[in-house]
């Protein structure tokens, strides 16, 4: 029996195959002993294959056989296995961003796969942030408000600039994140700073992750890792950008589970 563990910076995801069928769970990074009760409890036997920044840490505290793999491999070839489970049929060739506590950008080129970059902003970003200016911690609380937030009168558009006249990008576009000072009272509402900073992620995002694509001339993006797990407002505000730059943008069932798939198939 074998169990795939991606040991994040935030959270730890696992997948295992029992009966023919993939089974999941996840826990978080600062409640390891959790997982810990898990395996010692359900699969004191089980070989671990362990990726992710805190595969060391982990394999510490277990006794079961296990093996390290490394992070990008992982998750290069476990996406593979995300989409095809998912049915996504995707062109030979595109773009991998997995938006975890950091976000790492990967080529996907038939069956080569290179690391192009990455960016500190992610979803540690959001969490960060979200507990700076609102106090709140919770992802699913954050998330929550979120949805219910606007972001006029924080975020500065372009058309709040142009006001009447003819702008040359579209008006609805973000001139400035967070940039309305001149609107600010100091009472803003948390759900509409948090709408605001999910905006201004997303987009930070996929500006970031558009040269990337140009550069291996590919519009296929495909986004993975826990922050757009169960979150529509996520994909929301960055499917707004299909039409405008020409992309097509995908967020596979499951995608946060890539790294741990990986492992398990290495
Ligand atoms: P990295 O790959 O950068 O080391 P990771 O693998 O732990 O980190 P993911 O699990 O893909 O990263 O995503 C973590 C992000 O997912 C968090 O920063 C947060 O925005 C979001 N998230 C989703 N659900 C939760 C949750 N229950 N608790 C905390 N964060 C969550
Ligand atoms: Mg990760």
């Amino acid at each position: 029996e074998c169990i795939g563990i991606d040991a994040g910076g935030t959270l730890i995801k696992v997948v295992y195959k029992e009966r023919d069928e993939y089974l999941y769970q996840t826990f978080l990074s600062n409640e390891v002993e959790k997982l810990v009760k898990w395996i010692n409890e359900w699969h004191p036997n089980a070989k671990l294959k362990i990726t992710g920044g805190k595969q060391e840490n982990i394999s510490k505290l277990l006794h079961n056989p296990h093996e390290l793999i490394d992070e990008f491999e992982a998750t290069t070839i476990g996406i593979k296995e995300v989409l095809k489970r998912a049915e996504l049929y995707l062109p030979e060739k595109y773009l991998l961003v997995n938006v975890g506590t950091g976000t790492s950008i990967h080529s996907m080129i038939g069956e080569n796969s290179e690391r192009l970059g990455g960016s500190g902003i992610g979803g540690g970003t959001l969490m960060g942030l979200s507990y700076l200016l609102t106090r709140q911690k919770q992802f699913e609380e954050i998330m929550l408000l979120a949805e219910k937030g606007k972001r006029t009168g924080i975020d500065l558009k372009v058309r709040d600039i142009y006001e009447g006249d003819r702008s040359p990008i579209s008006g609805d576009l973000t001139a400035s994140n967070f940039g309305f000072l001149e609107r600010m009272t100091g009472e803003e509402l948390q759900e509409d700073i948090l709408a605001c900073l999910v905006g201004m992620i997303s987009e930070a995002v996929l500006m970031m992750v558009m040269p990337f694509a140009k550069a291996i001339e590919s519009s296929t993006i495909v986004f993975i890792g826990s922050t757009f797990h169960n979150n529509a407002l996520f994909k929301k505000q960055l499917q707004r950008f299909e039409d405008l730059f020409e992309l097509k943008l995908h967020f596979p069932f499951n995608g946060q589970y890539s790294g741990a798939h990986g492992a398990l198939l290495y």
